[in-house]
């Protein structure tokens, strides 16, 4: 392990202040997936800037009806945060299906967006791989790669994002606030992950000295009609082989609005509009359900041992949008249609 300085940040304006006088700094939040990273010797960061006494810890409503999340709310906070639980419970029950109760105790809302892909050689320093080494070569294209991506995939990296709460942040149509060195700006949840394309090294659109300081929700919260349905290995403790958010609005028997992400199968929480556009105005039913899942996979590919994923892909987004439809979120009593 790299040694490394460790300062704290006193306010948004000092840690931002640090961190551009330091390209090799990295700020620390809950530390749970960087601290790994250092162990490994994924990252070598020189000094790190701890943002976690920042007053980034409110959940609060905004004007326009939404909610504003500050960076640094713990994820087990926001999960149970009234506002969350009646207005967002998608969000909820997203995020408490990711780890366990004492990371999430730990993990930060900025940090859970930022947290790095689990795929086996980026976590080893003796392979070859792009993302951890641009241009040293990819070794899960030819090699282990059950739980690597299916959707948006390049020649140089075929990772995925790990996130659960991204995938929920992206059916709810959140955004990101932040700011850096030349002031604050936003950007929506759905832009601020990026595909590998030839550079696998960058996972977001966040510059290296910017900080999260808050994300957004709309006041469309789908509290009535949603699922997040997460398929894996065990039922606790593991990441996402393909995960479905739903958010559905239905209206005289017909699907008034409806939105829907995939996590575990692409480098970014996986939205597709023209599949969630085929559902508008259609009475909530197999066939049309069947049909939005074909087009969200007709581009999918895969890899050998992740081939797997695209039937699978295609079965929990029928049963994540049938289970919306009839408001039986995952793990609730399994109420009927009338
Ligand atoms: C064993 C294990 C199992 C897990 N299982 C799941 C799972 O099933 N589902 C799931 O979704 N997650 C899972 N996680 C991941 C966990 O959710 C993340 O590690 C956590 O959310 C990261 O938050 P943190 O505050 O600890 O981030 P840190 O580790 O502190 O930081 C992560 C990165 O974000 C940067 N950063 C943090 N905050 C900010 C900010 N405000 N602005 C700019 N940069 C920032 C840091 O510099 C660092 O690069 C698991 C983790 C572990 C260790
Ligand atoms: S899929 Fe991406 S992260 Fe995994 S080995 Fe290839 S380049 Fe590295």
């Amino acid at each position: 392990m790299t040694p490394f300085q460790y300062a704290r940040a006193s306010d948004v304006a000092d840690a931002i202040k640090q961190i551009a006088t330091d390209p090799s700094a990295r700020f620390i939040a809950g530390g749970t997936n960087l601290l790994d990273l250092i162990k490994y010797d994924v990252a070598t960061p020189t000094r790190l800037i701890d943002i976690s006494r920042l007053p980034l810890r409110n959940v609060e409503e905004t004007a326009a009806g939404g909610v504003l999340i500050g960076a640094l709310v713990p994820n087990t906070d926001l999960a149970y945060h009234p506002l969350i639980e009646a207005r967002y419970p998608l969000l909820s029950r997203a995020i408490l299906a990711g780890a366990s109760q004492q990371l999430r105790n730990m993990a930060s809302t900025g940090g859970n967006l930022l947290q790095r892909t689990r795929c086996f050689y980026f976590y080893d320093a003796t392979t070859p791989c792009n993302k951890r080494e641009p241009g040293s070569g990819c070794s899960a294209i030819d090699g282990v790669n059950r739980i690597n991506a299916i959707l948006g995939t390049s020649e140089a990296c075929i990772a995925t994002h790990p996130s659960d709460m991204c995938v929920a942040l992206a059916a709810l149509d959140a955004t990101v606030h932040v700011t850096g060195p030349a002031g604050k700006r936003s950007l929506a949840l759905v832009d601020f992950h990026r595909l590998p394309g030839d550079t696998p090294q960058r996972d977001t659109n966040l510059a290296a000295d910017e900080l999260i300081t808050s994300v957004d929700l709309p006041s469309r919260g789908f509290a009535t009609n949603y699922t997040y349905l997460k398929i894996r290995d065990r039922l606790s403790y593991a990441f996402a082989l393909v995960s479905v958010a739903v958010g559905l609005e239905l209206d005289a028997g017909a699907i008034k609005e409806a939105r829907f992400a995939l996590g575990g199968v692409a480098h970014k929480p996986w939205r597709n509009e023209l599949a969630e556009a085929v559902l508008r105005g259609q009475p909530p039913s197999e066939a049309a359900f069947m049909q939005a899942a074909d087009l969200v996979l007709r581009e999918a590919k895969g890899f050998g041992s992740n081939t797997f994923k695209i039937d699978l892909a295609r079965k929990t987004i029928v049963r994540a949008l049938s289970q919306a439809a009839r408001g039986t979120p995952q793990s609730q009593s399994n109420k009927k249609i009338a």
